[in-house]
């Protein structure tokens, strides 16, 4: 585990200037998520730490180690990346074993016995033994299926005609250990690479498909296994590119979970890139929200989502309402339609200066009467069983998003174009003149 520093890095393609005297600062072993809309820089960021780009300006540190400079192979990092990147031609289990080949050659879990060798001469007549032969004909039917897909005549001749030999080779796998044994006799860092990436195959519970190559797996379990790639060489830092976004909403929700307990299971350092908000709140321990090559705001989910900074953040994490208006007195605002709404801030404002108001939908209340009423006419109703979604128009036309989820059969019998009374705790309203937030 170590930890990261970004001290005044500038960045730029060419002319463009894509990050200026940024700092950020990672604890080791935590989960820090960069978040922001799309070209803000957050994948810039994450390739300088990569060695992919180089900063023209400041510094960059894995530890107390500056890399700034230092190429790629050189630093001890792991990416995983949104299409999943892993070998076609190569099974699972070598995909895997892939960068421990590159970086651990010298590993070694010791010397095999002698014996192994004899099992190995005897491997031929497992072809005889019935459990063998019948898993090898099933490996080389699936093998068939995937091959015979497209191909032109002379190929699948050709197929056939290398049928035996392939047979053979199954033959030697399908009896696993033995044949493994022995290979670690000849290759004494094979048993080190064969146990990490069961290891880590273990992780994911994929262990059973070390054999099958990725095309034969789904989307999410090509990632899981990209996941496995990264972290079995045991990087200082794990960097993740937006690993979530080819994956359809319910496996990526699942997924995330289940990366967030895999990195604090390894006790990793993780950087995290994605401009989904729920996403980063679900995996980070603390979040770095960018806008336009800046951080806006670093701090926990709850920090970013209780208490934004500034209007960006505030509008930018989870669903909100804004809402321009003119100060009326110490704790009033007159909106655009005429309509006053309370806030409360410790700072006072002047009267007559705008200010902008943000409400979140679950700060908002129909049934249960509160501080700071103002009526809305209903514009949408969804009534969900436990929850209840209401959109509601001022006089202005500015929509006001209403969430409910307590006494909701009380909302079955709202309608469209109902004008209805909502509270607004002016104690959960945030409030801004220009970005800056007022407290
Ligand atoms: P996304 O979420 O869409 O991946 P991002 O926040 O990760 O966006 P970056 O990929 O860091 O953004 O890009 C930041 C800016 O730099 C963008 O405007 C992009 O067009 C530009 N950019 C990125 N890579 C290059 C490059 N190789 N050459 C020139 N400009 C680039």
């Amino acid at each position: 585990m170590v930890s990261v520093k970004y001290s005044n890095v500038s960045i730029a393609y060419g002319d463009f200037v894509v990050l200026e005297n940024l700092d950020l600062d990672i604890r080791d072993g935590e989960i820090t998520t960069l978040l922001g809309p799309s070209g803000c820089g957050k994948t810039t960021l994450l390739r300088a730490l990569a060695g992919f780009v180089e900063p023209y300006e400041g510094h960059v540190y894995l530890g107390e180690e500056e890399v700034t400079l230092l190429p790629p192979q050189k630093r001890n990092t792991a990416m995983i990346f949104q299409n999943y990147a892993l070998w076609p031609h190569l099974s699972i289990f070598k995909n895997v074993e892939y960068g421990l080949k590159l970086r651990d050659k010298d590993k070694v879990d010791g010397e095999k016995p002698w014996y192994t060798k004899l099992i190995w001469l005897a491997k031929p007549f497992f072809i005889f033994v019935p459990q063998t032969h019948k898993s090898v004909s099933k490996r080389l039917k699936e093998e068939k299926e995937v091959y015979f897909e497209n191909k032109p005549k002379t190929a699948i001749v050709i197929w056939w005609l290398k049928v035996p030999l392939r047979r053979f080779k199954l033959t030697f796998e399908e009896s696993t250990f033995t044949y493994l044994d022995f290979k670690a006799t000849k290759d004494p860092s094979w048993a080190y690479r064969r146990r990490r990436v069961f290891e880590v195959l273990k992780l994911v519970h994929l262990e059973d498909q070390a054999k099958k190559q990725p095309t034969q797996l789904s989307g999410g379990q090509q990632q899981r296994i990209a996941l496995c790639r990264a972290i079995v060489v045991e990087p200082d830092v794990l960097l993740c590119d937006e690993p979530l976004s080819n994956l359809d909403a319910k496996l990526r929700h699942e997924l995330r979970s289940e990366i967030r307990s895999i990195i604090k299971k390894i006790g990793m350092t993780a950087i995290y890139v994605t401009h989904d908000q729920q996403e980063a709140l679900a995996i980070s321990d603390r979040i770095a929200v960018m806008n336009i090559g800046n951080i806006e705001q670093f701090g926990t989910p709850t920090e970013i989502y209780s208490n934004p900074n500034t209007l960006f953040v505030a509008q930018f994490m989870g669903t909100s309402c804004a809402f321009k208006g003119i100060v009326k007195s110490s704790d009033t605002v007159e909106l655009k339609g005429g309509e006053i709404m309370k806030f409360k801030t410790q700072k006072s404002i002047d009267t007559g200066v705008e200010v902008s108001l943000i409400v979140r939908p679950d700060n908002v209340s129909v049934i249960d009467k509160t501080d700071n009423p103002i009526e809305v006419q209903i514009n949408t109703i969804e009534y969900l069983g436990t929850e209840v979604k209401i959109t509601g128009k001022l006089k202005d036309d500015t929509i006001l998003l209403i969430d409910v989820a307590e006494k909701t059969e009380e909302y079955a019998k709202m309608v469209v174009g109902d004008k209805i009374t909502a509270y607004i705790k002016p104690e959960e309203t945030f409030v801004f003149i220009g970005e800056e937030r007022i407290y």
